[in-house]
């Protein structure tokens, strides 16, 4: 996802520092001390501009959650959405995901999400797409022993790659659908700014799945 360059994106980001991290390696093995109490840790990567992570953080309380984004305009976009009602239990960090080893210790993330990843068609991107075997080898390290990845997605082909890639590692589905919005679980459903946008075109993909290594 391309975003235009917003100019008021650094200053806000540097303004509201207790809630989005920038250093992140410098906080290995502290996150929970950002928040106000120690509770198990869920993560989402590629948060978009915040909607699925902060109603998350609404919902469940008794969890602490890190929202992780590439792009500098969309997180700061994510926490200007925070802000107008900030939660104890939500932290932004602006990062690339594929750095996720070398700012959780092992073990440490309950759960951990991927939502309407960037589907990078082409194959010479395959590396980029966030269910590539690099990236899943880095969840397998950061998950704790009972973790689980959710993964929704629109795309087809992305969903269908990360089934492949997810089947040549130790791990087991815990649940597949090939609709989520017509499915039983739907219901228990937050939906993100992509999905709302384009779950009228087509199914929504979504798998849960946990590593057994
Ligand atoms: N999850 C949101 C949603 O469903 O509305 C946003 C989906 S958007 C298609 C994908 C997002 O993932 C973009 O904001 C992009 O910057 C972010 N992203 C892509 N690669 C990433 C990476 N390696 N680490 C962190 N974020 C990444």
């Amino acid at each position: 996802m391309r975003v235009r360059n917003k100019p008021w994106a650094d200053s806000y980001i540097k303004a509201h520092g207790d809630y989005i991290v920038i250093d992140p390696k410098n906080w290995l093995g502290k996150w929970q001390t950002r928040f106000i109490k120690p509770q198990p840790l869920n993560v989402e990567v590629g948060t978009g501009k915040g909607r699925f992570i902060i109603e998350m953080a609404k919902a469940h309380p008794e969890i602490n959650y890190i929202g992780v984004e590439l792009q500098k305009s969309v997180i700061a976009t994510a926490l200007r959405s925070f802000m107008a009602d900030p939660l104890p239990n939500l932290q932004f960090v602006l990062t690339d995901g594929a750095n996720l080893d070398e700012i959780f210790l092992a073990d440490e993330i309950q759960r951990l999400f991927l939502n309407f990843s960037d589907p990078w068609p082409k194959k010479r991107h395959a590396k980029r797409r966030l269910t590539s075997p690099k990236f899943l080898q880095t969840y397998q390290r950061v998950l704790s022993a009972d973790g689980q990845i959710e993964f929704k997605t629109d795309n087809r082909g992305l969903f269908e790659y990360t089934l492949v890639t997810m089947n040549n590692f130790p791990l087991r589905f815990d649940y597949v659908s090939l609709d989520l919005h017509h499915s039983p679980e739907n219901e228990a459903n937050i939906e993100t700014e992509y999905e709302q946008k384009f779950s009228p075109n087509g199914p929504i993909y979504k798998l849960i799945a946990h590593f057994t290594a």
